[in-house]
């Protein structure tokens, strides 16, 4: 397995997951954690921003294929999903028809998968040709957001909550975290934050009984000059100003072509 994908088990979820964080991002998402954290490559899945412009997409174009195993419900639902970057940023999906061209580009697939959610973390620059593959069952289908979360994924975006700054903005009880999934809350100085203040609200932001043993207690703090404080964190409604505006920053929304 690609040590560049995330995967989401929703059928498959712990526990911890259904019981509590049924609409918090993390119960959709569960991570194959096959590699050991102290790898240079896992550590890279666990930054918010790519920095590299190579793993970005080229242009501001992008083709998306729906496979035709969807039902026409989560295929609306998908195209719900990517309205949102079309009219918010100045990313532009446009959808193939089935057997339709990509102009020999490389194009997203939202393919249909039983028990996993995943997609692999930016642009590949050493397969600029066929499907981005972004796997979804029928949970992560059914909601918009979710569908949002990944395509934030393939567009460059890790989770908010392993921004290199974040020591700042949340603490980390990793005494409540079963050690498997350590990695999951790792920084790195390698990603970039564009300047743009943690949010809390980040629609790639896990809830703050993420990953949690007991699930009574929170694994995220927020925190604030000093002290803890009450926010909003794990929301599945859909990508947060934050997160719109990297994405304008990363692919120069504001550059004049
Ligand atoms: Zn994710």
């Amino acid at each position: 397995m690609s040590p560049h994908w995330l995967f989401w088990l929703a059928a498959l979820s712990a526990a911890w997951a259904v019981e509590q964080k049924e609409q918090s991002i993390e119960s959709f998402e569960n991570y194959y954690n096959e590699i050991h954290v102290d790898d240079e490559e896992a550590e890279a899945k666990t930054r918010n921003a790519v920095q590299s412009p190579l793993q970005r997409w080229p242009g501001k174009k992008l083709f998306y294929r729906i496979a035709s195993d969807y039902t026409a419900e989560e295929a609306s639902n998908v195209r719900t999903a990517l309205s949102t970057f079309n009219e918010q940023t100045c990313l532009e999906f446009e959808e193939l028809a089935e057997g339709g061209a990509s102009a020999g580009r490389r194009y997203v697939y939202y393919k249909k998968a039983p028990n996993v959610c995943g997609t692999r973390v930016g642009y590949n620059v050493l397969q600029p040709f066929g499907p981005h593959d972004v796997l979804l069952n029928e949970r992560c289908l059914a909601q918009p957001g979710v569908i949002q979360h990944e395509t934030l994924h393939v567009l460059g975006l890790y989770h908010e909550q392993s921004r290199p700054d974040r020591d700042a903005y949340v603490q980390i009880d990793y005494d409540n975290i079963p050690r498997k999934f350590w990695s999951q809350f790792m920084t790195q100085k390698q990603t970039t934050t564009y300047d743009v203040p943690y949010d809390y609200e980040s629609i790639m932001h896990y809830s703050k009984n993420a990953f949690a043993k007991d699930p009574t207690k929170p694994t995220i703090r927020a925190w604030v000059d000093g002290e803890a404080v009450e926010r909003e964190m794990g929301q599945v409604r859909g990508p947060s100003e934050g997160d719109l505006t990297k994405i304008r920053i990363m692919y120069k929304c504001e550059e004049v072509v």
